[in-house]
């Protein structure tokens, strides 16, 4: 009679406490009454385990010195690619020191300083999508052409891959548990994008806004007045501490572009 007893006793706690940790994982605290204890008991039987976290390896590729962003989630080691301007090794090797499985590689527009290594890339990477905003179409089309003009030292001829999929405005794009939202930026050139994680206060903005300047406007359907809205109404107005990530150069921040970008003047 005595086991019996004890026996019942142990399986009534061992049902109480896996009641006690469904209500955690509702996120429901639980107030327990004990002779010796009264107070709030909320289990913490996920401290041990590794949160996620967004990380981003940013360097300058090509005779342009265009920063590659690869920006991926911790956990998952799932992520994509920001502009491949050149140095396809140099990218191909961080993507695989990381042991990273690449999702897709997007551009911030369509310049070939951005655009370069593109085709070499996506082979490597057994042929992940590759997306950029329709009105930069046509200026991805003419690659060739944009190397001839411009005069840059890439390797030619150059190997530019079909576009899989469009961008628009407000396009939400995962990276492993984390999303960016797709902001249409004209100015310099019509499909630029910037790339926004809100929940990470961080922005990729291509040639869009650099520190302490901004894109030049004197290319293919490119417009001041248009640069001049898309980021004074569409950059400025995001949280001041965002951190900023240019197409060239060094980081910034929406506060320090507010306080000194010449676009404001
Ligand atoms: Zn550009
Ligand atoms: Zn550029």
């Amino acid at each position: 009679m005595g086991i019996l007893s004890h026996s019942r006793k142990i399986h009534t706690e061992t049902l109480f406490l896996g009641l006690l940790l469904v209500f955690d994982l509702l996120g429901i605290s639980v107030i327990v009454f004990h002779p010796a204890v009264v107070g709030t008991f909320k289990p913490d039987f996920n401290s041990q385990a590794p949160m996620a976290e967004l990380k981003k390896i940013i360097f300058p590729v090509g005779p342009i010195q265009a920063n590659c962003c690869i920006i991926y989630d911790s956990l998952a080691k799932s992520g994509i690619i920001i502009d491949t301007g050149g140095d396809v090794e140099k990218i191909y090797a961080a993507v695989k020191k990381e042991g990273l499985t690449i999702t897709g590689i997007y551009y911030t527009h369509a310049h070939i300083d951005h655009i370069d290594v593109t085709g070499m890339l996506q082979a490597k990477l057994r042929g992940v999508p590759i997306r950029c905003h329709q009105q930069d179409k046509f200026i991805y089309d003419m690659a060739q052409m944009q190397i001839n003009l411009l005069g840059i030292p890439v390797p030619t001829p150059i190997n530019i891959p079909p576009i899989a999929s469009y961008f628009n405005e407000g396009d939400v794009i995962p990276v492993g548990s984390f999303n960016a939202r797709v902001i249409h930026t004209p100015g310099h050139s019509p499909g630029s994008v910037c790339f926004h994680f809100p929940d990470q206060k961080l922005l990729i903005a291509g040639d869009t806004l650099f520190r302490g300047s901004y894109g030049r406007t004197d290319l293919w359907g490119g417009s001041e007045e248009t640069l001049r809205q898309s980021i004074t109404q569409k950059l400025f107005t995001l949280p001041p501490e965002t951190r900023v990530v240019p197409g060239h150069g060094p980081e910034t921040t929406i506060a320090f572009e507010r306080a000194n970008n010449p676009i404001s003047d």
